[in-house]
């Protein structure tokens, strides 16, 4: 075991199961000594982030709602009368209606938009507040992105437009907090299959597609994902704020189709 997180404490937003982005990022500090506090969606969730938790040595795991004030206040004053402080946090949510989560952007009613820019990008915003208010050391805060919020992706739609938005939210929210010795920075990972994937349309042929074209010849894994979590929660990043980092096998700097892939 590591020592890169010793005596660090932060929550982890985001596990949905053991091949959610968070609970990649949460092992990785885990293992380098952090102690982590996880917040789950509804009850559903519970009896699968429970069981990860107790394998790390954790054991508080809290019910959070990001779409709803009093959940997120409920959630972050329970880390506060268990620890005080905390060092760093991990937003690995996202969330858009999948009927439009394929076809046009150009449907994208004004409910599904709003709805998509509410959990997918206010909500950093919503629980940095409650974060940044425990961190009275310096701290790190971390969100998920992807390349979709850049470039058009086939299927992304709404849920690029709220990425975007979260992407300039990781900018803005590095000046308010920089003189507090407080980093935000994002992690811009390549295509997983995780639950929230699943609702993207076509998601099989997005996977195949980078599996063949990024610089690397194969897909990112959340150890990959992890490792780069922990640079970004650690002090080894201490100079980094503001930074939307890629972590995709290399895909975001490919402009064509790489001509030896074979068709798909
Ligand atoms: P996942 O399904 O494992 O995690 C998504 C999480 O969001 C779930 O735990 C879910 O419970 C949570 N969530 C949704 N609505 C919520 C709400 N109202 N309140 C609280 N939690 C809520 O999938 P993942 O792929 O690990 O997603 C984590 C993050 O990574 C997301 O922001 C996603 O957009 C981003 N991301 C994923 C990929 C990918 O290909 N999987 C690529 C780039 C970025």
């Amino acid at each position: 075991k590591g020592t890169l997180m010793a005596g660090k404490r932060g929550v982890v937003m985001g596990v949905a199961n053991d091949r959610s982005i968070a609970w990649g990022i949460a092992a990785a500090c885990a293992a380098q000594g952090a102690e982590i506090a996880f917040t789950y969606q509804g009850e559903a969730l519970e009896k699968r982030v429970r069981p990860l938790a107790e394998s790390i040595g954790a054991d508080i795991v809290l019910p959070c709602d990001v779409s709803d004030e009093a959940s997120i206040d409920a959630a972050f004053a329970e880390v506060e009368k268990r620890w005080g402080k905390i060092d760093f946090l991990v937003h690995a949510i996202g969330w858009a209606d999948k009927a439009y989560l394929r076809g046009r952007y150009l449907d994208t009613p004004r409910a599904a938009f709003l709805q998509a820019m509410d959990i997918s990008c206010y909500s950093f915003v919503a629980v940095s507040q409650r974060a940044a208010a425990m961190m009275n050391d310096g701290g790190s805060l971390l969100t998920l992105t992807y390349l979709g919020a850049e470039r058009v992706m086939p299927h992304y739609n709404v849920m690029g437009v709220a990425k975007a938005a979260l992407e300039a939210s990781v900018r803005y929210l590095a000046a308010d907090l920089g003189d507090r010795n407080i980093r935000v920075n994002a992690i811009s990972a390549g295509p997983i299959k995780t639950l929230a994937a699943s609702g993207i349309g076509d998601f099989r042929y997005i996977l195949k597609w980078n599996e063949l074209n990024a610089p690397l010849m194969r897909n990112v894994t959340t150890e990959d994902v992890g490792g780069s979590g922990l640079y970004l929660l650690s002090d080894l990043s201490t100079g980094v704020t503001g930074e939307v980092h890629h972590v995709d096998c290399g895909y975001h700097v490919v402009g064509m189709k790489n001509p030896a892939a074979p068709d798909i």
